[in-house]
């Protein structure tokens, strides 16, 4: 999953951004509101962890403008205090839940895990293209019924693939999504990453499901691509 972590205070955001990644996500971190939301709204989160003291522009005036221009990614809003004023006010904002700091990895981690459950409950229950399924609750995955293992980044790539299905996706692209805003597309992890998924869900089954475009990036599809 992809997360967006508004954080000024540069030891927090790295503790953060360093435990979500170990977990398998992709994490921009922004330094302030008017950098954070402006992220917000070009980039497709499926999650933002918004700090309620920001320089620039506060977490409730950031959440309340993202909600104002349709973006319904869920937010989890941080603050350093616990009082129900806070919390009050940053759900009215349109936050969908709230953590005090300073608090513990774990309820982080829990709380992001019920916030995009949520989210991909809404969204789909069980991925598939032929007889490949990706299960986003249980995070198990099975070709033609056997179950596939994959390292967080291979099943981060798959489950973007099979978000995406059929449709052309850049290096650039996947990158963006599967690692974070600061990926060389030119550098080769993609490719890789793609061989290394490709031998576990294509070797030994049929149809092939991932197809490489030459000179234009990847494509999950059970028919082979034209060109
Ligand atoms: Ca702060």
């Amino acid at each position: 999953m992809k997360i967006l972590v508004v954080e000024d205070e540069e030891r927090v955001a790295q503790f953060i951004q360093k435990g979500l990644k170990e977990e398998g996500h992709a994490v921009d971190v922004s330094p302030d509101g008017e950098d954070g939301g402006f992220l917000a709204e070009v980039n497709d989160y499926d999650l933002i962890i918004l700090d309620l003291m920001l320089p620039k522009k506060n977490g409730l005036q950031v959440c309340k403008e993202i909600r104002e221009h349709g973006i319904i990614t869920p937010v989890l809003m941080l603050t350093a205090r616990d009082s129900v004023e806070d919390k009050v006010r940053g759900l009215d904002a349109g936050a969908d839940d709230y953590l005090a700091k300073p608090f513990a990895f774990e309820e982080l981690l829990a709380r992001v895990r019920a916030l995009l459950r949520r989210q991909s409950e809404t969204k789909t229950p069980t991925l598939k293209i032929a007889d490949l399924e990706l299960d986003p609750m249980s995070r198990q995955v099975t070709r033609s019924g056997q179950a596939i293992r994959l390292t967080t980044k291979e099943y981060a790539l798959l489950e973007y693939l099979l978000r995406n299905p059929k449709k052309v996706l850049s290096r650039t692209l996947i990158g963006e999504h599967v690692w974070d805003m600061n990926f060389d597309p030119e550098s080769n992890v993609i490719d890789v990453y793609v061989s290394h998924l490709r031998t576990k869900i294509d070797k030994g089954f049929e149809p092939a499901l991932i197809h490489t475009l030459r000179g234009q990036g990847y494509i999950l599809s059970d028919n082979a691509p034209l060109s």
